[in-house]
């Protein structure tokens, strides 16, 4: 199995690619600590994991708020006694995040709160957890959306996973002499509830996916399978790195017909 005696710690395990990241890493013998808004959100994917013969426990916590993440990590190491893999995962998307023109304060603040300064949360109090236990991943969510600009913009949302990708270089650079290694997962468009109301719209789809080689949006079990080689050690010499899992959107000129 490949995370067998890892500790894991995956934000957003409600739901979407930290659900199935949770339920795979498990899979691969992970001790998983599924973290997520509501109790019963992480609790409903805890149980899954239990269900089919995994090692899971669920934590409250909105990674927005310092309190909340150093208690995370800290619920994590009291219960599995240590921290090998967080995977700062949980962000949110707004549907009144729009131009910059139009974009209101508060919408700009509540995503950049989550996106941005929930994975600075992470860092800060996980990797103190991943030295203790002699180095470790740091897998941070970002989106092929850092690296190329949309003419049908959502500028906070942009702007969140930007940063995420610019401090987890430098996070990674940082700690790779103490045998912590991070890197930033950027996923295409996934099928998941967090795009779930604007791709219902058969025109925003459309018009998002003539942009994507294959043709279709990615599954969450995609961007898993690629977390799962993240916070594995068979990933050992890839760090800061823009780990793009994207169809080839970011390649595309022309897509085909
Ligand atoms: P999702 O909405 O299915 O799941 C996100 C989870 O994060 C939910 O369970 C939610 O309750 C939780 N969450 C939200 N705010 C939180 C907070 N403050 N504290 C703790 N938990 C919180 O979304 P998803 O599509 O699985 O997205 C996961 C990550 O992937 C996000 O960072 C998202 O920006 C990123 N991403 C998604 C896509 C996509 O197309 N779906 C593309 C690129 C990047």
């Amino acid at each position: 199995m490949r995370l067998a005696n890892k500790v894991t710690l995956i934000t957003g395990g409600g739901s979407g690619i930290g659900k199935a990241s949770c339920l795979l890493f498990a899979r691969e013998g992970a001790k998983v600590v599924v973290v997520d808004l509501k109790q019963e959100t992480a609790d409903s994917t805890v149980q899954e994991i239990r269900d089919a013969g995994g090692e899971a426990s669920a934590f409250a916590a909105d990674v927005s708020k310092g309190a909340d993440c150093e208690a995370m990590i800290a619920f994590a190491e009291k219960t599995y006694g240590k921290l090998n893999v967080v995977f700062n995962n949980a962000g949110v998307f707004h549907p009144e995040d729009d131009s910059v023109t139009n974009t209101a304060e508060a919408i700009w603040d509540m995503v950049i709160d989550v996106n941005l300064k929930g994975v600075f949360l992470g860092c800060k109090y996980a990797i103190p957890a991943l030295l203790r236990a002699g180095g470790g991943s740091i897998i941070n969510t970002a989106s092929f959306v850092a690296v190329m600009g949309a003419a049908a913009p959502q500028i906070a949302y942009t702007a969140s996973k930007g940063g995420v990708l610019a401090m987890t270089r430098e996070i990674a650079v940082e700690f790779a002499r103490k045998n912590i290694r991070a890197n930033s997962l950027c996923p295409g468009p996934v099928e998941t509830p967090l795009l779930a109301e604007l791709l219902s719209d058969p025109a925003r789809r459309n018009r998002r996916l003539v942009h994507i080689p294959p043709g279709r949006f990615a599954r969450p079990e995609e961007m898993a399978n690629a977390a799962l080689f993240l916070a594995s050690d068979e990933s050992s010499y890839v760090n800061g790195s823009t780990f793009l899992v994207d169809g080839g959107i970011t390649a595309a000129y022309i897509t085909p017909e």
